[in-house]
């Protein structure tokens, strides 16, 4: 069993396009990839999830895919080869897309027609992450001239960020829902939803996942979204703290404690939280992190986060599973000082509130969750079993981050591939049995032809009733290993 207990996440993109490269980063211990449908053709992202698929198959590491949605966001037409230096002051000019053109220091494209006339004399307006800013100037029919701001380097095909007032903020846009079409059926596990607002974006979503049976990711990347926290939460099954675009539309030192808050949120609900963007980002060039990108990722685990995402350090990075190694090394060392009983105290406090807004069903599956968590303190037990259709009984598990090990046993190869997104959880499959008892008894014996638990041990282990119609994790067993 992997000794870290912190979920890695890689974007993929042309650096793990050749094949050894991806079979480096999965082999590194990546648990989950993210799939971009901002950059590229819907035909590459299927290429990038057809290999993810086969290589994991090849290495016998399960992983996740999961997609993101562009969402509302309007970016700038490629910078050729090696992208290109903004220097402040310098005059650079605003214009719409022309097929097949691209953008340099002189000229920058984006990718939205008609943007050009809703553009204001002293607008100001980021690129990428935010760190190169145009202002506005003079504003033609089909140009705007404006002067860098803020300077820096801008590469492959970066997002602009217009004043808010300017821009429709629905999510998902159509063109989601059909770059999501021409890929769900490829193996996709979860969908992040770019831009999320409010639940009604979520409900829109799901309408359009039905019958997909994917994880819906909301990405938190807005002050609106930080606003309307819990709904988004409550509808959402997987939150990601999205904090590129979040350091562009809300103070950039308000980032810190809302990751805090949303990872806090996030596991409050029971949902894995990623925290996402600039994790090891001087990466992306250089071989070894910057003291303040290590510092970034312990404090991350320290706050609880489920999972810890990479984006340019292996979509477009020099050594991608040098990023994924780097990453698992130093949240491996955090993971150690990590504190458990301050974390599952709080959550056991905070339960009434969450067990107020119930239903019986929610509140049968918290109550035995948190009577097993405690239970296999008590116990002394070396290991916690799940055995789960959907995941959710591991999800509500993990919540508790116990310092003994998860093992999650289910028949549903999806739910294995979801799972890793969840902290501490590994998934194994096995076969589905038609008894809570005969389900316990094939689990156990799973965890010690694993290794996982010896003679005299003690495992808990947390099942439910397999042909119950509303799935309830209602079964809670100590079991002494014979
Ligand atoms: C982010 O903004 O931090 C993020 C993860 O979204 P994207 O990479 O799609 O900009």
């Amino acid at each position: 069993m992997a000794g870290r207990r912190t979920k890695i996440v890689a974007t993929v993109g042309p650096a793990t396009d050749d094949e050894r490269v991806l079979r480096a980063v999965i082999e590194a211990g990546v648990d989950a990839v993210r799939v971009s449908l901002a950059h590229g053709e819907p035909s590459e992202a299927r290429a990038r999830i057809e290999g993810v698929r086969r290589l994991s198959a090849e290495v016998g590491h399960p992983v996740g895919v999961l997609v993101d949605l562009p969402g509302p966001k309007l970016r700038v037409q490629s910078f050729r080869e090696g992208g290109a230096w903004l220097v402040e002051g310098a005059p650079v000019v605003l214009r719409e897309a022309t097929p097949g053109g691209s953008s340099d220091e002189r000229e920058i494209a984006i990718d939205a027609p008609g943007v050009v006339a809703h553009l204001r004399a002293g607008d100001r307006i980021a690129l990428g992450d935010g760190g190169v800013s145009v202002v506005v100037g003079e504003v033609g029919h089909e140009v705007a001239r404006a002067a860098v701001a803020s300077g820096g380097h801008l590469q492959g095909r970066p997002g602009i960020h217009l004043p808010a007032s300017r821009i429709s903020a629905a999510t998902p846009t159509p063109d989601d829902l059909r770059l999501l079409g021409e890929v769900i059926d490829a193996g996709v596990d979860a969908v992040a939803v770019s831009f999320v607002r409010g639940a009604d974006d979520l409900a829109r979503a799901r309408a359009a996942c039905v019958g997909a049976g994917v994880l819906l990711c909301a990405k938190i990347e807005t002050q609106e979204a930080v606003d309307s926290l819990d709904e988004i939460v409550e509808a959402a099954d997987v939150i990601m703290v999205a904090r590129g675009d979040l350091g562009v539309r809300c103070r950039l030192e308000d980032v810190p404690h809302y990751q805090k808050r949303i990872i806090r949120t996030g596991i409050f609900y029971g949902r894995p939280v990623i925290t996402a963007t600039q994790m090891l980002e001087s990466m992306v060039h250089a071989p070894v992190p910057t003291r303040a990108e290590v510092s970034d990722i312990a404090n991350a685990v320290f706050d609880g986060t489920s999972a810890l995402m990479l984006s340019g350090e292996t979509a477009i990075g020099h050594d991608p599973a040098a990023a994924v190694r780097t990453m698992a090394t130093v949240a491996a060392r955090a993971e150690r000082d990590f504190d458990h009983t301050t974390w599952s105290d709080r959550l056991v406090d905070e339960q009434p509130t969450r067990l107020a807004r119930a239903t019986p069903t929610q509140r049968i599956t918290e109550a035995t969750s948190s009577a097993a968590f405690r239970a296999a303190v008590d116990a002394g037990a070396v290991l916690i079993v799940a055995c789960t259709n959907s995941g959710t009984t591991a999800r509500v598990i993990a919540r508790f981050r116990p310092p003994v090990p998860i093992l999650a046993v289910t028949p549903s190869a999806v739910t294995q591939r979801q799972l890793t997104l969840s902290w501490g959880v590994e998934a194994v499959l096995g076969e589905r049995r038609a008894t809570t008892d005969e389900i316990v008894w094939f689990a156990v014996k799973e965890a010690v032809e694993r290794g996982l638990a010896r003679s005299d041990d003690v495992v808990a282990v947390l099942a439910g009733d397999p042909i119950d119609p509303q799935p309830t994790t209602d079964t809670l067993r100590l079991v002494r290993v014979r």
